[in-house]
């Protein structure tokens, strides 16, 4: 198990978050910038809050992944998990990249595909596969679809039957490790509702190789999301894994491909998560020399560096103990600190207050529910009315988790491409807030 770091007594300060994310400068003059584009530009020409994306860390990140696979010795197919960032145009850099797409819904099926991923490269996880999404996989004849329970299993062979086809499925397991990560995103403990218990995965996949329309294609893992402590719960997975192939193939039954989840952390804070090339390792380590074919679905590790959220201060309120830095953006837009209790860098964009004396403060959004906090007492510069402020590490699950709550439109989202940048995603418009809403007649005028 590799070194668990211990972590910062102090927050890193900014030049220290800055240090980790390449994509992002300090400017002298032109204040914060991503790749080439001052967030100042930004803010002026599409308005706050906005999401920005990188293109240059996307690519590189997925490349360095891509490249630790290779050098693992594993010939692996990444398919991006879509919840994580389903902007179109995100989805379609990184189909250029070779990435497919593992997507949880008709609503990301029909991304992917709009995003030009073939239904080749596409593979469909998810505990309640509708009947309707399920016709939909088989019409598209995706790449593979994980069954995550012997109910769905039956579902399926129906379905296909009834339609004439054969559908390729992977069984997803439950492999019974704990990803000592947040307990609203561990998905691989007995207790959880995702898969089928591994002991009881040998009867069901055999079931499966006796049903009529289905092919099965071998197994599935995701074991949580943003695990951090080490690779010792990704290699019991992966280990666990190469046994059940073994015992499945004594058996007689043909396993020739293992989709090995998504799940590797990121450091928003002091975290020190394992290296791309530590979970290639781990999977070589527990499937290698099986003559597998090797999935893999990444989301936040690809993404979420590649990510601001760049917001503006409405207005600085001193309370009788505290001092409440109110910004234009809330938890409707990034959900991760109410939800999880995530840490996030905040940084100032103009280079004065990025050197000016800091005092602590807390940061939260203007809606009416007191989770709606992004930190409490960070060491922060005065940030009157209009300074800007970047929420770092925002590329995954921030947008997609975004809700109109308070009636707040969807915020706009741009990606950058070194001097260039194009809005990806257009703001909410009011009358789109309201489209759709109807006050029946009987309510009377
Ligand atoms: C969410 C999810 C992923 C991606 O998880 P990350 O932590 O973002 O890498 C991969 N596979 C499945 C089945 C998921 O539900």
């Amino acid at each position: 198990m590799s070194a668990v770091l211990a972590p910062l007594s102090h927050d890193p300060s900014f030049a220290e978050l800055l240090a980790g994310r390449p994509m992002l400068r300090m400017d002298a003059s032109a204040g914060l910038c991503i790749e080439e584009v001052p967030l100042v530009r930004l803010a002026q020409a599409v308005g706050t809050p906005t999401w920005v994306y990188s293109a240059a860390t996307l690519t590189r990140r997925a490349r360095s992944l891509a490249a630790a696979l290779a050098g693992a010795g594993l010939a692996a197919k990444m398919h991006f998990a879509v919840k994580a960032n389903p902007n179109l145009a995100v989805l379609a850099l990184l189909r250029h990249e070779g990435l497919g797409a593992d997507i949880v819904s008709e609503g990301e099926l029909r991304a992917a595909r709009a995003a030009g991923i073939p239904a080749r490269d596409i593979v469909f996880s998810g505990v309640g596969k509708t009947l309707r999404e399920l016709r939909l996989a088989i019409a598209e004849d995706i790449a593979q679809i994980n069954l995550e329970s012997a109910e769905e299993v039956d579902m399926l062979s129906a379905l296909a039957m009834s339609l004439g086809r054969t559908m390729r499925v992977a069984l997803r397991v439950n492999p019974d490790v704990d990803a000592r990560t947040h307990a609203k995103i561990t998905t691989g403990r007995s207790e959880n509702k995702f898969g089928v218990d591994i002991a009881l995965a040998p009867a069901l996949y055999a079931r499966i190789c006796a049903l009529p329309g289905l092919e099965p294609v071998g197994l599935a893992v995701h074991i949580g999301s943003q695990i951090t402590q080490g690779i010792a719960s990704f290699a019991a997975a992966y280990a666990r894994l190469g046994e059940l192939v073994v015992a499945l193939r004594a058996q007689g039954l043909g396993v020739r491909r293992v989709d090995c989840g998504g799940g590797l952390g990121i450091a928003y804070r002091d975290e020190a998560p394992a290296s791309a090339q530590a979970w290639a390792g781990a999977i070589a380590a527990g499937l290698g020399g099986l003559g597998l074919e090797v999935m893999l679905e990444p989301g936040r590790w690809i993404c979420g560096p590649a990510g601001v959220l760049l917001a503006q201060v409405v207005l600085q309120k001193q309370g009788t103990a505290r001092r409440f830095v109110i910004i234009d953006a809330a938890m409707n837009d990034l959900l991760r600190p109410a939800m999880y209790d995530s840490w996030h860098g905040i940084v100032p964009v103009s280079p004065a207050a990025y050197v000016a004396a800091t005092a602590p403060a807390d940061v939260v959004g203007p809606v009416c529910e007191t989770s709606d906090t992004f930190t409490k007492g960070r060491a922060l510069p005065d940030l009157p009315s209009g300074a800007l402020v970047a929420l770092l590490d925002a590329g995954a699950y921030g947008a997609p988790m975004s809700s109109t709550y308070n009636s707040r439109p969807l915020a706009a989202e741009v990606l950058v491409h070194g001097a260039d940048w194009s809005v990806v995603r257009e703001r909410q418009g009011f009358d789109a807030l309201l489209a759709g809403s109807r006050i029946p007649g009987w309510i009377g005028g």
